[in-house]
């Protein structure tokens, strides 16, 4: 019986481990010799907070690391028993049956837990569920909890609506300033948020790789190689990081490399990841030929609008544009914009079961899509962390249909 096929690993991971480590090694460090901590949303206003020196941790990724680590389905149960319900995030769900439980993968990486937050600040631009979420924490641990309220369904953006949103993170400033314990250096932010840039830059670039035929990159490693771009960007190791992977890339676009060997077709990925079986489902599109070459997923910490020059509306604009609190005319375009860029063949959509925020097949988008750009479309019906409300044998069967399908062209 031959092997399954693999997606070739890109060498640049090595290093992610110790990038990951240190960033989670500092947060511990830091909290022992007295610096303050600021937990933020996945985008909120990190860039503000690292110019106040607080510690920045996020919540989300450590939900992906519960799920990626399968031990989201055992936690969920617990914070089900504590009033929260089993149909929503299970980002949430799965964190705080982390913290009730006291169990982390953050103990293999040489942490106690999640560092102790002074702080607890979000964006509601993705959802309503970070703010109970966060709203949870403040009370356990007695802290302040601030936010940001970003209208939904954005159209087109205009100047009032960045004003607003531009005004509420400024009005964040005076409560953050008390918690840390020291004035904003206005020229700090400014130097962050052109560090955020350069950051975004770079990982756009590495994205757009995945443009070129073979593909050097697949969305499965996509979901990897995002974590500075998340927990990191206002920092040079992202930077740093960036620029080593994306060397790697061009290089490999110089050879030909493939990352999915013997590439037939090219898929992209609408929603959120399934963590837990982040590996079995890239074996099976390799296996098949198939590359799935971006996301909506990744591209959503690509934050263009940010400018040094201008850095609260430049936030607001970023934080504002992101994918999930648009429109769905605007989604719509943007997918057929991105499945055009990256020569897709179809799309995977993911149909996440408690995050209908990230679930974009609900209401008829993939086949008004599919009218307009006559491309199959397959619905994964599943989820980020709750590996209960996944079906591995249905999803093999229907990812198997999906790709005969694209063969027949
Ligand atoms: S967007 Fe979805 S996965 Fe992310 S925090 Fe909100 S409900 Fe959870």
């Amino acid at each position: 019986m031959s092997q399954p096929a693999e997606r070739k690993d890109l060498e640049t991971t090595k290093k992610m481990k110790s990038v990951m480590g240190k960033y989670f090694m500092e947060l511990e460090q830091g909290a022992q010799q007295g610096r303050k901590t600021a937990w933020c949303t996945s985008v909120g206003p990190a860039e503000l907070l690292r110019a106040l020196g607080f510690n920045v941790y996020f919540p989300e990724n450590h939900g992906a690391m519960l799920g990626a680590s399968r031990m989201a389905s055992d936690l969920i149960p617990l914070a089900n028993a504590r009033g929260f319900s089993p149909d929503i995030c299970s980002y949430l769900t799965s964190d705080i049956g982390s913290y009730l439980k006291g169990d982390t993968p953050l103990k293999k990486m040489g942490m106690s837990g999640p560092p102790r937050p002074d702080v607890l600040v979000y964006n509601t631009n993705q959802c309503r569920d970070v703010k109970d979420w966060f709203q949870f924490y403040a009370r356990e641990f007695g802290v302040p909890c601030l936010g940001v309220h970003t209208p939904r369904s954005i159209g087109e953006m205009d100047e009032a609506m960045i004003e607003y949103v531009a005004a509420q993170i400024e009005a964040l400033v005076p409560d953050l300033e008390k918690v840390a314990g020291q004035k904003l250096d206005p020229d700090k932010l400014r130097e962050i948020v052109a560090s955020s840039r350069r950051c975004t830059e770079l990982w756009k670039a590495v994205l757009l790789t995945a443009a070129s035929v073979p593909s050097p990159l697949t969305f499965f490693d996509g979901t990897i190689q995002m974590g500075p771009a998340v927990v990191l960007r206002g920092h040079g190791d992202a930077i740093a990081y960036y620029e080593m992977l994306l060397a790697e890339l061009k290089q490999r676009i110089v050879d030909g490399t493939a990352a999915v060997p013997g590439e037939r077709f090219r898929v992209y990925w609408e929603g959120m990841p399934i963590w837990g079986k982040l590996r079995d489902l890239s074996t099976q599109f390799a296996d098949l030929q198939t590359c799935v070459v971006a996301s909506t997923y990744c591209n959503s910490w690509v934050f263009e609008d940010l400018n040094p020059d201008d850095p609260y509306r430049s936030m607001a604009r970023a934080y504002s544009r992101l994918f999930i609190c648009r429109s769905d005319d605007q989604k719509e375009q943007y997918i057929q914009d991105v499945v055009a860029a990256y020569k897709a063949d179809g799309i995977v959509y993911h149909d996440a079961k408690t995050c209908p925020n990230n679930s974009n097949n609900r209401y008829q988008m993939p086949l008004r899509i599919q009218e307009k750009l006559g491309k199959p479309y397959l619905v994964i019906h599943g989820d980020l962390n709750d590996l209960r409300l996944y079906s591995e044998e249905q999803t093999r069967t229907n990812v198997q249909a999906f790709v005969e399908q694209l063969a027949q062209g």
